[in-house]
């Protein structure tokens, strides 16, 4: 088949491959001037285990295939990566109870080697840390994120597949048996196609709603969580990543650590309605109360904006985090069509899962 992937992020990228790869001809549009210019650049590049999401839900099943698919990825494509750890830590008995809760939900969703530690058995593990008891997860890494989108690309390419930068899909029509795509752009124009994925991250919605007689109730809201990091001005505290107990929205104000051993932390959970990706400075006050809960010897002034990421969520403040949104034909009545909602993480750990399952709908 004719398939065409809208979005060059790590999920477009992850399905355009697996479409390659099963045998379809491939081609992806972006409406920027190159891959990764969404919301797949600015994330904190962590492989989840896969602990928090509830049972039977896609964010639990995907992120734990995800992940064990994404370590093997990198190692067979040279793509770096550390599986360095990460602690979840209660620093009172009310978030030791949480962390607790946390521990079953990761057994449940059958993540390997979770095992709880006491606050000193953490302590041996990271010196600065200030903590009652702690999840330890050793399936947790870091990930050089543009480059498991550049081999992704580098495989759909070898498979015959392209992409077409500065290329927006702008509508969507079904005239049997084809789709008629509207492309803007420098070289506007239509073009068919046998099938079509929205993986158009923050702008799926918009996409979907430029689909000819899709029904429009199938649209679900999208609600911009922001999320904003502040680097750290000094020497590395920890080796691990540390995370503190979930927030509304988020996983809390975590310590993250990129392959060159740089520290910052983040991201925090802002709520807003209009995208933007400045970094108010102002926010650092919460930051330093936040972390100096398990990190008591963080140093004043030490916290320097840094960069931020807008999650694509289907909840917002305050309601039960929904789950990852694939909406093929079984959930809207129209053939090889599949639009992607809500992917915020742990999409990156998922991509890949996410793509055999994206691949799966596209049939004859
Ligand atoms: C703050 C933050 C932290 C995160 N941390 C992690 C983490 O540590 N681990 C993890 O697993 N996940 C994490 N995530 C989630 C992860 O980053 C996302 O799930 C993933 O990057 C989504 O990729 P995507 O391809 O769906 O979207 P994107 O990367 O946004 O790609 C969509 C692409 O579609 C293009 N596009 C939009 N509309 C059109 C159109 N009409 N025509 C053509 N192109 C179009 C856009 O330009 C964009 O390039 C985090 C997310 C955020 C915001």
């Amino acid at each position: 088949m004719e398939v065409l992937v809208v979005g060059a992020g790590v999920v477009g990228l992850a399905v355009a491959r697996a479409a390659a790869l099963a045998g379809h001809d491939v081609t992806v549009a972006e409406i920027t001037g190159g891959i990764a210019n969404g919301v797949s650049s600015r994330n904190s590049e962590v492989i989840h285990a896969g602990l928090y999401y509830p049972t039977d839900t896609l964010r639990a099943k995907l992120c734990v295939r995800g992940r064990r698919m994404l370590y093997e990825f990198c190692a067979s494509h040279g793509v770096g990566h550390r599986k360095c750890g990460k602690l979840v830590v209660a620093t009172n008995d009310a978030e030791l109870a949480k962390v607790e809760t946390i521990m079953a939900q990761a057994q449940r969703n059958g993540v390997e080697g979770v095992e709880m530690v006491g606050g000193n058995a953490a302590r041996a593990m990271e010196a600065e840390l200030s903590c009652i008891g702690a999840l330890w997860s050793p399936e947790t890494g870091i990930i050089d994120s543009h480059g498991v989108m550049l081999a992704l690309w580098g495989e759909l390419e070898d498979r015959g597949g392209m992409i077409a930068f500065e290329t927006p899909v702008e509508r969507l029509t079904y005239q049997a048996p084809h789709w008629q795509v509207q492309f803007g752009g420098r070289d506007p124009g239509v073009m068919p196609f046998d099938a079509v994925v929205n993986a158009a991250g923050l702008g799926a919605q918009a996409l979907a709603r430029r689909i000819e007689n899709y029904p429009a109730g199938k649209v679900p809201r999208l609600v911009l969580g922001k999320g904003n990091y502040f680097g750290f001005a000094g020497k590395p505290a920890f080796s691990r990543l540390i995370y503190p107990t979930p927030i509304d929205g988020g996983l809390g104000v975590h310590v993250t650590l990129d392959l060159a051993g740089r520290m910052r932390f983040g991201p925090d959970v802002e709520w807003i309605t209009e995208e933007n990706y400045t970094v108010d400075p102002r926010r650092a006050d919460s930051f330093y109360a936040r972390i100096r809960t398990y990190w008591p010897g963080l140093p004043d002034g030490s916290l320097v904006p840094d960069y931020c990421g807008i999650r694509p969520k289907l909840s917002g403040q305050g309601e039960p985090q929904a789950d990852f949104m694939i909406a093929g034909p079984p959930a809207h009545g129209m053939p090889r069509l599949v639009n992607l909602f809500g992917i915020e993480s742990p999409g990156l750990t998922s991509s890949l899962a996410l793509a055999e399952e994206v691949v799966a709908y596209l049939k004859g």
